[in-house]
């Protein structure tokens, strides 16, 4: 069970990928724990990430490619795996079919996870933050009982900046630009499936088991 896993902001991916490896037994490889383990194990290709990540610079593509294909190699990917964050670009998804390929291995399905633009800017402008204790609410899924004010200690809510509409609709719109060309790739290689991410999360996941049926051994 070969998956790559995407998703905008807000479209719940982690949840997802979270009952994916649970449930099916394995390893979620994201780009941050796969660098992580690289440098905590001192591999070269480690060391070498670590100098760019040190200088606060991209970690340059063959580096990180390099990584992914010893991650990839391990025991614990031979029953399948579930990329996450990886692949960001068309280079980097053709990079990783030419490891693959070497490997033996092919991917099953890029999931994407289909959220409206929409549903997206509600769910991440909704949060909500006391000044006071830091409590945190959501006013469409955690609202507090009095608007505006702090259930526990009646301190005066805010909205981070981070979470304003402009922002959060920069983010979007970058992220929807960067994953068009990927999900047109794996769209053109037959390996794309959307699932409706704008259901209640048990049903999102419920379509994803339906998916994954076929590929249980
Ligand atoms: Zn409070």
């Amino acid at each position: 069970m070969n998956l790559v896993l995407m998703g905008l902001p807000g479209a719940g991916k982690g949840t997802q990928a979270e009952r994916i490896v649970d449930k099916y037994h394995i390893p979620h490889i994201s780009t941050g724990d796969m660098f992580r383990a690289a440098i905590k194990e001192g591999t070269e290709l480690g060391l070498k990430a670590k100098s760019f990540m040190d200088k606060g610079e991209l970690v340059p593509d063959e580096v990180t490619i390099g990584i992914v294909r010893e991650r990839l190699s391990k025991k614990d990917c031979e029953a399948g795996f579930l990329l996450d964050g990886f692949p960001r670009t068309v280079p980097q998804a053709e990079s990783l079919e030419a490891i693959l390929s070497d490997l033996n291995m092919q991917i099953d399905y890029c999931i994407n996870i289909q959220v409206d633009k929409e549903i997206l800017m509600e769910r991440l402008t909704g949060r909500r933050i006391c000044k006071n204790c830091g409590a945190t609410y959501h006013l469409v899924f955690n609202p507090p009982a009095k608007p505006g004010e702090c259930d526990r200690c009646g301190g005066e809510l805010y909205q981070r900046a981070d979470d304003n509409e402009e922002t959060v609709q920069n983010r979007l719109e970058v992220n929807i630009k960067q994953t068009q060309p990927l999900l047109d790739f794996y769209e053109q290689k037959g390996y794309l499936r959307s699932i409706n991410g704008q259901q209640e999360i048990n049903k999102v996941f419920a379509d994803i088991e339906n998916l994954l049926q076929g590929l249980v051994k």
